[in-house]
């Protein structure tokens, strides 16, 4: 990406082990993520330009010599962050944290190097050709993001949920919540295909307005007090404050829309109600080891959400198709 609106899929080196815990993973299928329409929107136009991309399953092709547990033809899922699984942080779950890790970047690609291999990717018993791929591939992000928000949120049985925005990760939100057994979910977003899905994925209730409107009918809808957990999936300043207005008194607002701004209210909005706001990435290993096999034998088909398949050389199209809401998320076939 070279500025805003400027993808070109270009040769470069060859991705190669470098150290002795690398993987060198052909790509099987990567995506395009809402989160890579902000620099898509934003970014400063420069010369170098990005590589792209943080989503993928794939093949490993080869691995470094310190690598135990990964081997040459497995099958994997490879999660948006890479780490050592075995760091303090890590062990609490918060392998975004990892004190070795980094996040991926080079995935919209036909091979990625893969650091810290053994930490990172969970071997999936299914083929190249298998049916499940889409599925899998929001292992990489969307689901678990998804999950992430909910998990946050503390969702459980009986809750009450909002879910902010309408993309794959707010419908798969959705999922997450119905997953871990909220009551009601009302689901906030204008796209009408989008918000059917969501239907199908467990939401109880759909509001389309926005704003003010927005406010009251899931205020409406709630009995004037609204949700105990808001799981916002955007991550613009309207999204935070629509969440504020709409969650329960002493209640939960887990964001994962990766936040576009720097400053919002965080006053007695927040503190006079006894809330807790919070959210971040959740590229936790133990979650895709959790929805894996739900994901295999089928109770759960997160990969819905794709739309539109691109070829590689295709992948300026499917941004322009994510950022003009033509598709909601586009796989990208190498
Ligand atoms: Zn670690």
């Amino acid at each position: 990406m070279y500025g805003p609106g400027d993808v070109r899929v270009e040769d470069v080196p060859d991705a190669r082990i470098e150290v002795p815990t690398d993987a060198l993973v052909r790509v099987v299928r990567a995506c395009v993520c809402g989160s890579d329409l902000h620099p898509y929107h934003s970014m400063e136009a420069s010369a170098e330009g990005s590589t792209m991309g943080h989503e993928f399953i794939g093949v490993v092709e080869e691995v470094g010599s310190d690598v135990a547990t990964i081997r040459r033809g497995d099958f994997v899922i490879a999660p948006f962050a890479y780490f050592d699984n075995t760091c303090e942080f890590c062990r609490e779950g918060l392998t975004t944290s990892c004190v070795h890790g980094g996040f991926f970047s080079t995935a919209q690609a036909e091979a990625v190097r893969v650091p810290l291999a053994d930490g990172t990717l969970v071997k999936a018993p299914v083929g190249e050709d298998s049916a499940l791929l889409p599925s899998l591939l929001t292992l990489s992000d969307v689901l678990i993001t998804g999950h992430h928000a909910a998990v946050r949120g503390r969702v459980g049985t009986g809750s009450s949920v909002t879910v902010i925005g309408d993309g794959a990760v707010g419908l798969l939100a959705v999922l997450s919540a119905k997953r871990l057994g909220a009551e009601q979910i009302v689901l906030m977003g204008r796209h009408r295909a989008r918000t059917d899905l969501g239907r199908e994925f467990g939401a109880t209730d759909v509001v389309a307005e926005r704003g003010e409107e927005g406010i009251a009918k899931v205020l409406e809808l709630t009995g004037g007090r609204g949700t105990s957990a808001v799981l916002e999936c955007v991550g613009h300043l309207p999204a935070y404050e629509q969440a504020l207005a709409v969650v329960r008194a002493g209640g939960v607002i887990s964001r994962v829309g990766v936040p576009q701004y720097d400053q919002g209210p965080v006053g007695f909005d927040l503190f006079g109600r006894n809330l807790t706001l919070t959210g971040g990435p959740g590229a936790q290993r133990s979650y895709i080891e959790e929805l894996l096999p739900e994901v295999l034998d089928g109770r759960i088909e997160p990969g819905r959400v794709f739309d539109r398949t691109v070829d590689l050389a295709d992948t300026a199209e499917g941004y322009r198709a994510m950022d003009e809401r033509t598709a909601l998320k586009v796989l990208v076939r190498p």
